[in-house]
């Protein structure tokens, strides 16, 4: 079998136990007979993963039923929307941090609901850092804080949060979602795009305090108000059924790893054999993120010119190692190493980089 070292950003690599998994049940799924490509979402088998996938979510944050966790399509982008739409009025203001592109264009959707302050930005400095949690001064009377807690392109995550008080913190830990324990009962809504950490495209998970989600105004659009997908169990429509089957062996898996420090330490493993290369070799491999606000998910760095660049991508191909290419907003190289990539693929990466350096400084 060929299986290679897969670097994308997102959809991103998922574990092979997982796969192979799905492998043996597609064509005939617990003795229905059927794949759950084909079965109905009311169906009790169906049912069952819904459940099991919520319970097994909390768990692993350590939530109780004040909590939901709801899957839905339209990825972390209609989110961008929907958290406006939701929690915020003309007359209202909500606080956005500002981290990384994905953060903007969050901001961009809630300006064409209300009002918007921006409690930080980093953009000056091309993205390069989160703010420390102190830098953060939050007036009682905003609607929400919302902030980006690993971002994708620049490679840079928030460890600690800002302090909120009264105001509701949001959350898009599209791509840090389950990779470390967090104080999850700090958020009033945290959302991700399943496709970097923890399943495939199209499904999206919202982790919700279920108290903010209740009142809702009857006037939103009814696919676009939270409380009806709460108030149904994710089952209004038809969810992206195939994502959700994929999302609860994920979490199965992490689960049988032996939770979120676990999954950490593992995190930090790898990421730290990467950085490595990059700090023994400071002329050649330059770090794109302020050492403090470092991502352990997505690693990136620069050559000293782009023709380095594009032979370092090209040769890591030949060698079994795809999806290198930095974002083409920041340019560069970028290693994504979510959960699911394993310490060989780490290591392996590594040592390249060794060589490369070796073959072309
Ligand atoms: C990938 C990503 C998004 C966009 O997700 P879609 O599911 O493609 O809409 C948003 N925020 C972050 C932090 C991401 O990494």
């Amino acid at each position: 079998m060929n299986r290679i070292f897969n670097f994308n950003a997102g959809p991103a690599v998922l574990p092979l136990e997982v796969l192979e998994e799905v492998q043996n049940e597609l064509i005939n799924y617990k003795n229905s007979g059927m794949s759950i490509l084909e079965m109905s979402h009311r169906s009790s088998l169906y049912e069952t993963i819904n459940v099991e996938a919520e319970n097994d979510i909390k768990e692993l944050l350590g939530l109780d039923d004040e909590y939901c966790v709801l899957f839905m399509g339209g990825g972390a982008s209609t989110q961008f929307s929907m958290v406006p739409l939701n929690f915020l009025s003309k007359e209202a203001t909500a606080g956005y941090i500002i981290t990384s592109t994905f953060s903007e264009k969050a901001v961009q959707e809630a300006e064409k609901i209300g009002k918007t302050q921006i409690l930080f930005s980093s953009k000056e400095h091309r993205f390069n850092r989160v703010p420390r949690p102190e830098e953060i001064v939050i007036d009682q009377d905003l609607a929400y804080v919302h902030l980006t807690g690993n971002n994708t392109i620049e490679g840079t995550e928030f460890f600690a949060y800002p302090q909120t008080g009264k105001v509701p913190l949001i959350a898009d830990l599209s791509s840090d979602i389950l990779s470390k324990p967090i104080e999850a009962k700090r958020f009033s809504l945290i959302y991700a795009g399943a496709q970097k950490n923890i399943g495939p495209g199209g499904v999206t998970v919202i982790i919700a305090r279920k108290s903010f989600l209740a009142g809702r105004s009857t006037s939103l659009p009814t696919m676009l108000n939270y409380e009806v997908h709460m108030d149904n169990n994710s089952l209004y429509n038809t969810p992206p059924v195939f994502g959700v089957y994929i999302i609860a062996k994920v979490v199965k898996w992490l689960k049988n790893q032996g939770g979120l420090i676990q999954i950490l330490n593992k995190n930090k493993e790898k990421a730290q054999i990467i950085y490595n290369v990059i700090d023994d070799l400071p002329e050649f491999y330059q770090g794109y993120a302020d050492v403090s606000s470092r991502s352990l998910m997505n690693i990136t760095f620069g050559l000293p010119n782009e023709n380095l660049e594009k032979k370092f991508v090209e040769e890591a191909e030949h060698q079994g190692m795809v999806g290198l290419q930095g974002h083409r907003s920041v340019g560069g190289l970028r290693a994504s190493i979510y959960n699911a990539m394993t310490l060989d693929g780490c290591s392996a990466l590594a040592s390249f980089m060794k060589d490369f350096y070796l073959n072309n400084r």
